[in-house]
């Protein structure tokens, strides 16, 4: 049997990601591969760096993409950080605080959970009573944008919190990076990870992260070396770091990084500001048809992420049916609810590129027809004209 060549039907991405990705990305991804120790290619990692300082809105010099996708930029925080015995106050309220946990746990530190409802913020009090409890703690953290369930946590008043009983913070942003406001340097948070396929619309793969002096000093101060070796930012740093001689350490994932800088580059000339407004927008036009439609959000209104919308499955209806209609009838995938929401809820992404006028339209009346085609009750044939109404 001869295999042809894999040729992807275009699909509409308005799941937890990965998201859209732009034509001008993907045509930056097909450019010629060069070195990853070629001067036009280290020039571009220079760019890449300030182009992730605007993102993050950071001056950190300890900024770069790890060379895998966002859960690896959530193990070089943890490797780095913790040591065996460490204690860590982890928060967590939906799927990726576990993960954290479980990071904690294999780095030999000790965590010590502070457990939310999934859908609900990260409880201040409840983190304020663990830090009292926990007078030895030495770091905290949480996730910002939790794609699970589609909440958003107070990563200013959290980070704030944390500092105030001298932990450091390991913040969680693949989801909230050029979704909703982020501010490494104001908000003094120590160290941060993200990935390319949410709100910055690049291809999986690439996980942007970035520490303070006080992490990095933290990490210089190791007494043990770090127990990954792909990971160790003292390694890592040969090639990455400022005025490093670019040794080589690994092979730079080289197109992807073309995909990432491009789809940097249309962010800043949207402007990261712009970006979060565009997210905020959409999302109200958005929640317009899916309340229109009858169904509900899961979420308080206050704590709602405008990137990840978790709405309740109507009575009756099979989940998996209508997003299997949806993917092969409308080339459009949304996602389904994880850990203890699955089969609840259903996570309707507006990402980056993604996040549109026409995307939401396509989005409604596709679910408007399937749910409708099932049987199901809803408010058939209004949906469409309540997000437009959000619009104008
Ligand atoms: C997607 C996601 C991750 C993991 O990123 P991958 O690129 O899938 O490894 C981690 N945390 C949050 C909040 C996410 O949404």
């Amino acid at each position: 049997m001869t295999i042809s060549s894999f040729k992807p039907t275009p699909r509409t991405l308005m799941g937890p990601g990965p998201s859209d990705v732009s034509p001008r990305v993907l045509e930056a991804l097909a450019r010629p591969t060069i070195g990853h120790l070629d001067s036009e290619f280290v020039s571009m990692m220079d760019e890449m760096k300030q182009l992730l300082q605007y993102a993050f809105k950071t001056k950190n010099e300890l900024t770069f993409p790890v060379s895998a996708p966002g859960s690896a930029g959530m193990e070089t925080c943890f490797a780095n950080l913790v040591e065996p015995g460490d204690k860590v106050i982890v928060c967590q309220n939906g799927v990726f605080g576990g993960r954290m946990k479980e990071n904690v746990t294999r780095c030999g530190g000790i965590a010590v959970m502070v457990e939310d409802e999934w859908g609900k913020a990260v409880d201040i009090a409840k983190l304020e009573q663990a830090l009292k409890d926990n007078p030895d703690a030495k770091i905290v953290a949480f996730v910002h944008a939790e794609t699970s369930t589609g909440a958003q946590s107070d990563a200013k008043a959290l980070t704030a919190l944390a500092h105030q009983y001298d932990c450091l913070v390991i913040v969680d942003a693949v989801t909230s990076l050029a979704g909703t406001e982020l501010r490494v340097d104001d908000w003094g948070i120590d160290a941060i990870y993200s990935g390319t396929q949410k709100c910055l619309s690049a291809p999986p793969g690439l996980s942007p992260v970035s520490f303070n002096e006080r992490a990095a000093e933290v990490i210089k101060n190791r007494k043990t070396p770090v127990q990954s070796w792909f990971l160790d930012l003292s390694l890592v740093m040969g090639y990455w770091g400022s005025g490093a001689k670019r040794a080589y350490h690994h092979t730079a994932p080289v197109n992807n990084l073309y995909g990432l800088h491009e789809s940097l580059v249309v962010l800043q000339e949207e402007g990261i500001e712009n970006s979060w407004a565009r997210h905020a927008k959409m999302h109200l036009a958005l929640r317009a048809g899916i309340e229109a439609l009858g169904l509900e959000f899961i979420v308080d209104e206050a704590d709602r992420l405008p990137q990840l919308n978790a709405v309740t499955i109507p009575d009756g209806v099979d989940d998996a049916a209508v997003r299997a209609k949806l993917l092969n009838d409308y080339n459009l995938e949304i996602g389904a609810g994880l850990g203890a929401l699955a089969g609840k809820v259903w996570r309707i992404g507006l990402m980056g590129f993604g996040c549109n006028a026409k995307n939401i339209e396509y989005c409604l009346n596709a679910l408007d027809e399937v749910l409708t085609g099932m049987g199901a009750k809803i408010n058939s044939g209004v949906a469409v004209d309540a997000a437009k109404a959000k619009l104008t």
